[in-house]
């Protein structure tokens, strides 16, 4: 099986017209759609795998990454040995940049690569892991709104879809108490600040933070490398830390948690170097007594290969994080959503569902 091609599709799927997402402000940008980059790689004998980048703004320096820089060095590969060749990708462009759309585009083609691997041996990639569970728990990760009325209108939507467990990406308190409001004391609330504050100004906020009680409290430092900081805030403050979507290598995992800056990791797939990286965080997590919650804030393969590694490698109390957004459109359409706070661990070959053709091409951005 040697690898014949590899091509990138940019989407941009628009949140649906007057629901509460198109209300949300991410940020002073707003959010009005999802941008994604699918990663298709074929083998010459007509296996196809799907993989992803992480996405956004970032969506077109990817595929250009993808196309020009790591695609050359894929063609004419075997596709059986995805070790050797993720090996010599990050080798060979290291000297671009150890992390970023590079990087996320490396972690796609590694995906689809499993996804391919799963479909020769006719097993989902769990199996191929070692096995894993039917199911898995799974949390809400809300919009941005910042006004406490629509924040409070989110959380119960969140709750009536029957999450029990929700993250909140907000960073004024004001919206953080009117989501504890809204969901009483039982429910489990994490908040992600995205590397809003510095640790002075993280320090005058935990007394309050404490009180909202969140499960954790995720990227509060700005940077995000500055893991003395993390560490300092996690022991002065008593609240524990989330933090890992941006580390982008191994080493740096490493570094994270010796300098034990965090209660819970979160590798990204699409962005650290796909499932064949994101595997090895587990050894290392366990030898820190750090729980894996891997970031999975994606629709396409980045999700199905969280769910799949979190089946297999992680912990009794792993949970996935679905996107709680209002789309058009889903690239798996209805044959992956959670029920009742649960999400089903795909049973097919490979990463185990295929993508909706139909919403490729209708949500292809040009
Ligand atoms: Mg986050």
């Amino acid at each position: 099986m040697i690898i014949a091609k590899v091509d990138a599709f940019p989407l941009r799927i628009p949140v649906k017209r007057g629901s509460t997402a198109d209300a949300a402000a991410w940020g002073d940008k707003g959010l009005p759609a999802a941008d994604s980059l699918i990663i298709r790689v074929t083998t010459d004998d007509g296996l196809e795998g799907w993989g992803e980048a992480f996405g956004f703004r970032a969506v077109s320096s990817a595929k250009l990454a993808v196309e020009e820089l790591i695609a050359p060095l894929c063609i004419g590969r075997d596709a059986t040995r995805i070790a050797p060749l993720m090996f010599d990708l990050h080798k060979t462009l290291h000297i671009f940049g150890r992390g970023g759309p590079l990087a996320y585009g490396v972690s796609a083609v590694d995906i689809a690569l499993w996804d391919i691997a799963g479909k020769a041996a006719n097993a989902p990639v769990h199996r191929l892991l070692g096995g894993g569970r039917a199911d898995l728990p799974c949390y809400a990760s809300l919009n941005r709104f910042s006004d406490p009325r629509l924040i409070g209108a989110e959380t119960r939507r969140a709750l009536d879809s029957g999450f029990r467990s929700l993250k909140l990406h907000e960073t004024e308190l004001s919206a953080v108490r009117a989501a504890r409001e809204e969901v009483g004391p039982d429910v489990e609330l994490m908040l992600d600040v995205n590397c809003a504050w510095t640790l002075n100004e993280a320090r005058t906020k935990a007394e309050e933070l404490k009180q909202i009680r969140l499960k954790w409290l995720e990227e509060p430092l700005w940077p995000p490398e500055d893991y003395d900081g993390l560490a300092e805030l996690r022991r002065t403050s008593g609240i524990r830390i989330a933090a890992g979507e941006n580390v982008s290598t191994l080493m740096d995992f490493g570094r994270l948690m010796t300098a034990g800056a965090v209660d819970f990791v979160q590798p990204s797939p699409a962005k650290m170097g796909g499932i064949s990286e994101l595997a090895k965080v587990f050894p290392i997590a366990a030898v820190h007594d750090v729980a894996v919650m891997i970031h999975s804030f994606y629709d396409g393969p980045g999700l199905l290969a969280a769910i799949h590694v979190a089946a297999a490698l992680g912990t009794a109390d792993a949970m996935i994080e679905w996107r709680h957004f209002d789309l058009e459109a889903q690239l798996y359409g209805g044959a992956l959503s959670p029920g009742h706070g649960r999400i089903s661990v795909p049973q097919g070959p490979g990463l185990g569902i295929e993508p909706d053709q139909n919403v490729i091409r209708t949500y292809l951005r040009v």
